[in-house]
């Protein structure tokens, strides 16, 4: 039996200056999770640490530091999956929450439903006991100054997402000791995103996907691209027929982006505790470490641009 975890910090054209912090709080997370398993904990504990690690470190789009839709306002969505029996539960456009990951996993756990949103998805964390946190307690000056200089222009028609543009999604995928895997991840969603707009993250088989059997994959990028090509239910498929989590991340990244033009990146295990990624971006942040490791590895994966101007999808190498 082994352990694994891999974790996210986002796939986009981070900035230069931002990605130490993203590579230190790809590593912390990725710590805390593996601490939990090493000492027995379940691949649930472990994905809702880590992503907790990261929704309250502000350089990270999700919790607080969250990017603000063009009302100005930061709205919510995470999810978390298990792969033992396929349990899940997810949240949506919740705006009072500073940990949705672990609304998510109340949502699970509670069991009646699978997804919940909004006012609907507050209600029920204030009757589990989760508090409500002031929406104003999530914004940052950093992003409360992007939306005061770009607002205006995200308002055209069709902007859509550019790399230059999107956010800094959290993600972990982890297998226990017991050979289970799970999957968490939670975001602030594009920046200047419709008020309502929900994307990939939280949605089973689009943002997110595990099952013992056959893997896990956890997605980041363009929500819109991913959800209309089921990436981590494809990223998962690949799994379950390539023995190979690199080469099943590189087949459905090569896929996303030749039939949509996708812009994103995928992290993933196989049940044997490998793990694999690959990003079509020019930067994805990732952390992970496995039983045959000392210590995590966190780093800032890269992609060349090409002649035609997109970026290849690279295999994930390790460093
Ligand atoms: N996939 C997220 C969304 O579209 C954004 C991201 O992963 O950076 O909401």
């Amino acid at each position: 039996m082994t352990i694994a975890i891999i974790v996210h910090g986002g796939a986009w054209d981070i900035p230069l200056a931002l990605h130490a912090q993203h590579i230190a709080g790809c590593r912390a997370a990725a710590e805390a999770g593996w601490d939990l398993l090493s000492k027995g904990g379940s691949a649930l504990d472990a994905v809702e640490a880590a992503v907790r690690v990261m929704e309250d470190d502000p350089v990270f789009d999700a919790g607080r530091g969250s990017h603000l839709n063009q009302d100005g306002e930061v709205e919510l969505d995470a999810g978390i999956m298990d792969g033992r029996t396929l349990d899940a539960g997810a949240v949506a456009a919740v705006k009072c929450i500073r940990n949705p990951i672990s609304l998510a996993r109340r949502v699970l756990t509670d069991g009646q439903h699978v997804f919940l949103v909004g006012t609907g998805a507050e209600r029920f964390a204030q009757r589990t006991g989760i508090p409500l946190c002031d929406p104003a307690e999530l914004v940052v000056e950093r992003e409360r100054q992007a939306w005061l200089q770009q607002g205006s222009k995200a308002l055209v028609p069709g902007a859509g997402f550019r790399p230059q543009a999107a956010a800094d999604t959290v993600g972990a995928v982890a297998l226990d000791i017991k050979a289970n895997l799970a999957v968490g991840n939670s975001t602030g969603g594009t920046f200047l995103k419709l008020p309502g707009r929900v994307g990939d993250t939280p949605i089973f088989g689009c943002g997110l996907y595990a099952d013992n059997h056959m893997g896990a994959a956890v997605c980041t990028g363009w929500g819109e691209q991913i959800m209309k090509t089921v990436l981590a239910k494809t990223t998962v498929d690949q799994l379950a027929w390539l023995s190979d989590p690199m080469t099943a991340a590189q087949v459905a990244l090569v896929y996303f982006q030749e039939r949509i033009g996708g812009l994103g990146g995928v992290i993933c295990a196989a049940p044997d505790g490998r793990v694999g990624w690959a990003h079509s971006t020019p930067y994805m942040a990732f952390g992970y470490r496995t039983a045959d490791m000392q210590a995590v590895r966190a780093q800032m994966g890269r992609q060349k641009r090409q002649a035609n101007s997109a970026y290849q999808v690279e295999r994930g190498e390790e460093e």
